[in-house]
């Protein structure tokens, strides 16, 4: 595994260990013994979140395990002007949860209760630290579920998924995690505990709860979640799909949709990975197309055959080599396997691979991936693409040795110009993986100073002394400087007269 030091000057070991004790004794009173760690082999397993390539070690970890616990915690930081990393489950993919090396890790695993289940209101309201698929689990007897998926649910916290906006296969049709939450309770840096949204479907004054969604723990610590509930389906059916041009199947995800038809999974995959998940899933794949689109249906039984029957026929009328529709449950999760599996398939082809995440309108599906295929060539790497197609939310997997440092290098600037391609077809840099310290560069091209100046307007009005999270997601006007310097644009590097440290 390669480790990515960040740019930082060198450190200064004894002030770090003076500020380390002086932390550790300010907290020592107010934690138990066990919910405080300093010693190197304790903090260890929190030097980075899903994306090990970056890594740094905190001051100290708390592990607070009531809200009152982290109004204190955050008090005593802000006195001591000590950053605060907040940390769910550690499963992030943009580097948001790794630590500030002059920092505190605030973790909210043991804030994990699930408070109350309202059948009526179908609502429930849980501690930051409860597992996504843990809220579908306690609520399954009444025949409810909290919907958005990610692919992670079995770890990952509510508290993250808030942070990140997270999203699933399911998100096409029941909505994203800001679609799915009514009210978000937390604290911000100064103790002050505050409120946002209700259980009302509207609620008064500017909609803060929206701000709050994606904000990557940089405006407020979360200490409560109130979420939907809706009712499971009756029955879910998926359509197996094959297309023998990329082309033909990037564009059956757009005919979709134009028919006015919200599939409850809409995902795509193309001829690398289904040769990849085959081998070990055995789903029966056809291994001759070049793409695969899986196209699912859920509610009645009359209404899972009328939209299965209306999908069926745009897909004949999109060009589809093949189609196949599961007749029982254990089809369907069958032709599910290969997308589920798809991330471990990855590791099966390479020592590493590099998840990206950007999102692009759906019409577009086509020429990125092509662009896709051209820069394989160009970076010599692999990639395989197995994605959200109806979100349009891209997953390249690039695939690379990370032993070796210079292939390491060629698969960031692979993923860099995906990225940027993305922003050119008119998306977005990041579709539910958020930004954190991965992304950040990529801001400087997606957003113009002006609005870069916006998004620290919003985070300035909750954490003025920028504490919480700082250095993630939001570069300074100075960092897209020395970006715009350092970026290399066909092939070239801007200035290549300036010597270059
Ligand atoms: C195999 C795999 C598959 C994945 N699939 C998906 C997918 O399908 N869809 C998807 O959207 N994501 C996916 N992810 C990414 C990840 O699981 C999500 O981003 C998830 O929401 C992170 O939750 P977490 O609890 O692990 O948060 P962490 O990684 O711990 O933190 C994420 C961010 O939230 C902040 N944060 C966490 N808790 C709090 C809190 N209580 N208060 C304030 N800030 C907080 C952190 O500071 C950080 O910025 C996947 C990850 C993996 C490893």
């Amino acid at each position: 595994m390669i480790v990515m030091n960040m740019v930082t000057p060198p450190p200064d070991i004894a002030a770090i260990s003076a500020l380390q004790s002086k932390l550790v004794s300010a907290l020592r009173p107010i934690l138990p013994e066990h919910a405080l760690l300093w010693e190197p082999e304790d903090t260890i397993p929190y030097e980075c979140d899903g994306l090990a390539a970056y890594r740094r070690m905190p001051l100290a970890v708390a592990l607070p395990e009531t809200e009152a616990q982290v109004t204190q915690i955050l008090k005593i930081c802000f006195d001591m002007n000590i950053p605060v990393v907040p940390r769910g489950s550690g499963t992030g993919l943009s580097g948001g949860a790794m630590p500030i090396s002059q920092g505190l890790v605030l973790s909210l695993a043991k804030l994990k209760k699930i408070l109350s289940i309202d059948p009526f209101t179908r609502t429930a309201v849980v501690q930051p630290g409860v597992r996504n698929l843990a809220i579908s689990e306690a609520v399954g007897h009444l025949g409810l579920y909290y919907a958005p998926d990610p692919s992670s649910q079995i770890a990952c916290s509510i508290g993250g998924n808030v942070n990140e906006n997270s999203g699933g296969v399911h998100c096409l049709k029941y909505g994203l995690t800001l679609h799915n939450v009514l009210r978000v309770r937390g604290v911000l840096m100064n103790g002050e505990i505050v409120e946002f949204g209700s259980l009302a479907p509207d609620s008064p004054g500017l909609d803060l709860l929206a701000i709050m969604m994606g904000s990557e723990g940089m405006l407020a610590v979360v200490t409560e979640v109130t979420v939907k509930l809706v009712a499971k389906p009756k029955l879910a059916r998926v359509i197996m799909a094959s297309f023998d041009d990329i082309e033909k199947g990037g564009n059956a995800v757009a005919a979709i949709i134009a028919a006015g038809i919200i599939p409850a999974g809409l995902e795509m995959m193309d001829k690398a990975t289904t040769r990849a998940v085959e081998e070990f899933v055995h789903a029966g794949y056809d291994l001759d197309a070049a793409a695969i689109l899986l196209c699912e249906s859920d509610g009645t039984p009359e209404e899972v055959a009328e939209e299965i029957e209306r999908m069926t026929k745009v897909l004949e009328e999109a060009g589809a080599s093949g189609i196949q529709i599961s007749q029982n449950e254990s089809e369907r999760l069958k032709f599910w396997s290969g997308r589920k599996n798809a991330f471990p398939a990855a590791g099966r082809l390479a020592p590493d691979y590099y998840c990206m995440d950007g999102t692009i309108p759906r019409r577009h599906i086509a020429t990125l991936l092509k662009r896709i295929q051209g820069m394989e060539t160009k970076y010599g790497l692999g990639c395989l693409n197995v994605f959200h197609a109806g979100d349009g939310n891209m997953h390249p997997l690039i695939l690379f040795n990370g032993s070796d440092q210079e292939e390491w290098h060629r698969a960031e600037e692979f993923g860099t110009e995906i990225l940027e391609a993305c922003v050119e077809l008119g998306g977005t840099i990041t579709g539910e993986h958020g930004v954190g310290i991965e992304k950040i560069n990529s801001m400087c091209v997606q957003f113009g100073e002006g609005e870069r100046e916006s998004f620290w307007g919003v985070k300035s009005a909750f954490d003025p002394g920028h504490l919480l999270n700082p250095d993630k997601a939001i570069p300074t006007l100075s960092r897209c400087a020395e970006y715009g310097r350092m970026r290399i644009s066909g092939g070239k590097l801007p200035h290549p007269e300036l010597e270059r440290f």
